[in-house]
């Protein structure tokens, strides 16, 4: 089929690729003519394993193809898939939908008789349908599910696909565009506009919930000397529970968990529907980044003013360049704002980062990180942060000592290597070469 992609971004280009690798004829679309020229070099301006290799093998046999025009994409596509961002408004939670407001406009006033504009963005409930009164074509919504760092497995082999639909033909189209994937025994919802809009929001809701959930624990454990760890692990023992997002540590960030649970609130409070606990869900979650530098201070006797500290991590998760709502540089900016003489790591999002927080100190590697600090925090949990050695690590540093902001660190063995170690959530070890905790 011809396929359009309108926004490639991390979705978009994602998306775009793996249709491609479906077997379909793609055209992505943006209005951003740097990342336009990037993807048709076969470069993929961000970082998601195994994305840019599909880029450049399917813009190399021309199946993949970028414009600026929506001329040329309205000319090409029987179905088009917007995939534009949603990001939280400046005024309020809500998000702002100004983007996929003009791609639908655009792309409907140029659309081929016949096409089928599917929307892919996350959006509040309603959307889909003030679209199709608004514009005389017909619309789906297909909302998306995949994760960063996991983004291309996540589109070819996703745990379900999600088709919100009026009309039989729509139905038809999507399955049509989908079919190797439906074909691999991928579950389908066939439902409406509504539903699916709601899916997606609710998801999300549900996994920030989950995660704030073991937030609030750590939190208690910190209150009566428990271990969040210990905790988790029997918590994610029954099943009815499972021990997905139970992992305690710094919160979630990103470019949607934050705004989408931000953005479900507000819209459920305009339809009359109190979710109000979702607040407490951010709440709990932002309270994470305050605990970190409290630690961190604690570890210090009081005072970072002029401590040299290394901060591992800029990405909001591993496997990710992407620093939007960062868990790992908001903590990092506050500690400068508290006097830290605060250098950076990360090995995928030193860009990224050092755009959006060009006062920070950024090192080129890990080790130029941690030589002389004086405390290191583990804020992204890359397996490289994972893997450190140490007893390594600990002739680089002036004092060893270390925050577990992710609370993976095996504090047995950093301990033992002459670590005064904390994380979140979990009681203080007696120090370096003191009484000794199961890692
Ligand atoms: P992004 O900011 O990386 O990409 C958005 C792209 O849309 C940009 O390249 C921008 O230039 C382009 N754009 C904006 N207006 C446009 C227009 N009128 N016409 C053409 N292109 C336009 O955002 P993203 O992370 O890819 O997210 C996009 C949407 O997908 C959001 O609604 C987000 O919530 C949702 N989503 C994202 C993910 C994810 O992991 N990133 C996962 C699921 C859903």
């Amino acid at each position: 089929m011809r396929l359009t992609v309108i926004g490639t971004g991390y979705l978009g280009a994602t998306h775009a690729a793996c249709m491609a690798d479906l077997g379909h004829e793609v055209v992505g679309v943006d209005v951003d003519a740097g990342k336009v020229a990037a993807l048709r070099a076969g470069r993929v301006p961000f970082h998601e394993p195994g994305l840019a290799a599909m880029v450049a093998r399917h813009t190399g046999s021309g199946r993949l193809r970028f414009t600026t025009s929506y001329e040329e994409a309205g000319a090409f596509g029987q179905v088009h898939f917007v995939c534009v961002g949603t990001p939280q408004r400046g005024d309020c939670d809500g998000a702002d939908l100004t983007c996929v407001e003009e791609a639908f406009a655009r792309i409907a006033r140029h659309a081929r008789k016949g096409a089928l504009l599917v929307g892919k963005s996350t959006v509040p409930v309603g959307t889909a349908a003030r679209l199709a009164d608004r514009h005389p074509v017909e619309i789906a919504w297909n909302p998306e599910f995949l994760r960063e760092g996991f983004a291309v497995r996540g589109t070819l082999r996703p745990d379900r696909l999600v088709f919100g639909v009026r009309t039989p033909r729509a139905e038809r189209l999507l399955r049509q565009v989908y079919a190797p994937v439906l074909a691999a025994g991928t579950a389908l919802v066939v439902t409406d506009f509504a539903t699916a809009e709601l899916v997606k929001t609710a998801a999300n809701s549900f996994l920030a919930t989950k995660i704030s959930f073991i937030n609030a624990m750590a939190e208690v454990c910190e209150a009566a000397g428990g271990d969040v760890r210990d905790l988790a692990r029997a918590l994610g023992r029954d099943e009815r529970i499972g021990g997905a997002f139970l992992g305690a540590g710094v919160g979630f960030g990103g470019g949607c968990l934050p705004k989408d649970i931000r953005a479900f609130t507000h819209r459920a409070a305009e339809l009359g529907v109190d979710l109000g606990f979702l607040r407490h869900v951010d709440a709990i979650n932002m309270r994470r980044r305050d605990r970190a530098v409290a630690l961190a201070r604690e570890l210090c006797g009081g005072t970072l003013l002029g401590t040299r500290v290394a901060v591992l991590g800029a990405a909001f998760k591993p496997d990710s360049d992407d620093v939007r709502d960062s868990p790992a540089l908001n903590v990092a900016a506050r500690l400068g704002l508290e006097g830290a003489d605060v250098t950076v790591y990360d090995p995928e999002a030193m860009d990224n980062a050092r755009k959006a927080f060009p006062l920070l100190g950024y090192a080129v590697s890990l080790e130029e990180a941690l030589r002389g600090a004086e405390l290191v925090l583990h804020l992204t949990e890359w397996p490289q942060f994972r893997e450190i050695d140490p007893r390594w690590a600990v002739r680089l540093v002036r004092h060893p000592r270390v925050v577990d902001g992710r609370g993976v660190l095996d504090a047995d063995r950093w301990t033992a290597a002459g670590w005064h170690f904390r994380a979140l959530g979990r009681p203080a070890p007696e120090g370096a070469g003191g009484e000794r905790r199961r890692g």
